[in-house]
């Protein structure tokens, strides 16, 4: 098509992560979306797709859920807003924040709410350095992050993530943040490391850091339990564990960024519960609403609320929060969409149903002379490509593996997510995914992979 609504498109609309050459040579179509029913998305031709990326991996509970969508239309016709600053509320938006605090792990405390996942580790981060300051160590500032890690695209979170377009013309990293290695077993420095040895390595890495910079100027350590959008990679055996250790024994806190593992994405309700991790914050957006409705949130452990609770009166309120915190629209998505987690089992579903799904993956291309790994956890998958096996060599970015395959993928009728860095080609189905439509998007890939490697 090329109608007036396209026209309008690229007169009018500057889209997020826009190619800007490619938009200036013409050659940036977009597809209109324009409804969804469980997986699957429509455009305007009718066109059906299967999304195995969740739209940006937060549609969890699927699409045209009417119940989210009905709660959302009473609270809006009720009260579309009103705002959380101090001294008031929403029935909502209260409700909400005890729902999120009965599923977390034990030690967390409260939640501060936000819109997405960025402006929430802005949050994050500004609550560690008020912690550091009423406990008479302002210096005590850095946050380690690490290479691979996504944790948004603002000027602190943008410098958080670990992934060199993010940072590059922006003058990022701020010189707050420091990156450490990437738990990226894949890719480990020496093939002969096992797991367990490759843990230790990365625990080795950190200490080196920490002693570098010294202790007293490091505030915290923000990890994704599972890397997201740097390549869709687990951990290695034991790394939580050991990691929190040595933040424990140095006095740095640890923020678990579970915007994309929150509300059940591995088959437990929360990464931090899935991996043992005893984090002092955790980030949450995206599946906290299936995003039917903006929403995010920092659930503060009782460690930091302990501490901030002696805030003195010369300091006043703290200087931080946002008009559309804790909307009350966001807020009954949230109760609507976490009622419906509950119901249809979906984090059970997201446990089984992954697992069979990235064994059923591994078992068609698994073998393949260019797939160097298939791994996941939960539903979360990736596929890795390799020019060679042996040698796990990287092709060269000149091909464009990854964003051949996701179009491959495509022509299949089925949406993966060509991930930043490297050929990885990535899913994150909605977690009500059944075994039939895991077999559908592995054979999609199957074919996606016999096309662009038919050569
Ligand atoms: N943290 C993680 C782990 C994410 O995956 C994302 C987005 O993909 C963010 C933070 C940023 O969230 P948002 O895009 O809602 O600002």
């Amino acid at each position: 098509k090329n109608d007036q609504l396209d026209q309008w498109d690229r007169e009018a609309f500057f889209h997020p992560s826009t190619h800007l050459a490619q938009h200036a040579r013409g050659e940036s179509a977009n597809r209109i979306v324009t409804g969804g029913k469980g997986v699957y998305i429509e455009d305007r031709d009718g066109k059906k797709l299967l999304d195995a990326f969740a739209g940006l991996y937060c549609v969890n509970v699927g699409y045209g859920r009417t119940e989210i969508a009905d709660a959302i239309a009473e609270q809006a016709k009720e009260l579309a807003y009103y705002h959380a600053y101090v001294g008031h509320g929403t029935e909502a938006s209260i409700k909400l924040a005890k729902m999120i605090v009965d599923r977390a792990p034990e030690n967390m405390s409260k939640v501060y709410f936000g819109l997405g996942g960025s402006d929430a580790n802005e949050t994050n981060v500004k609550l560690i350095w008020y912690y550091n300051n009423i406990l008479g160590r302002p210096e005590k500032k850095k946050i380690i992050s690490r290479w691979r890690g996504y944790h948004g695209s603002g000027l602190m979170t943008g410098s958080l993530t670990g992934l060199e377009l993010f940072h590059k013309k922006f003058d990022l990293p701020l010189a707050q943040v420091v990156h450490t290695e990437a738990p990226y077993y894949y890719r480990r420095p020496d093939l002969a490391m096992s797991e367990e040895q490759f843990t230790a390595h990365c625990v080795a890495e950190l200490e080196a850091l920490i002693e570098r910079e010294g202790a007293d100027t490091i505030a915290a350590f923000i990890g994704e339990p599972v890397l997201g959008t740097g390549g869709i990679v687990p951990p290695p055996a034991g790394y939580w564990v050991a990691i929190q250790k040595v933040l424990r024994k140095h006095d740095i806190l640890l923020v678990a960024d579970e915007v994309v593992t929150g509300f059940g994405r591995l088959g437990s309700m929360f990464g931090s519960i899935h991996y043992d991790m005893e984090p002092d914050l955790i980030t949450i957006a995206k599946g906290l609403t299936s995003a039917y409705a903006p929403l995010s949130g920092s659930i503060v452990g009782k460690k930091m609320w302990d501490v901030l609770e002696r805030g003195t009166d010369e300091n006043g309120p703290i200087g931080h929060g946002w008009t559309y915190s804790a909307h009350p629209i966001g807020a009954a998505a949230g109760i609507a969409n976490l009622e419906l987690v509950d119901k249809l089992g979906l984090v059970k579903n997201a446990g089984e149903t992954g697992a069979y799904f990235v064994n059923a993956m591994r078992d068609a291309i698994g073998d393949h002379a260019h797939v160097g790994e298939v791994r996941g956890e939960g539903l979360l998958c990736a596929v890795e490509f390799v020019k060679e096996r042996e040698s796990r060599q990287f092709f060269d970015a000149s091909d464009k593996i990854g964003p051949q395959m996701a179009a491959a993928l495509l022509e299949q009728g089925v949406i993966g997510r060509a991930m930043p860095q490297g050929d990885i080609l990535g899913f994150a189905p909605p977690l009500c995914l059944t075994r039939e439509e895991a077999d559908t998007i592995v054979d999609a890939t199957a074919q996606a992979v016999k096309s662009v490697f038919k050569g």
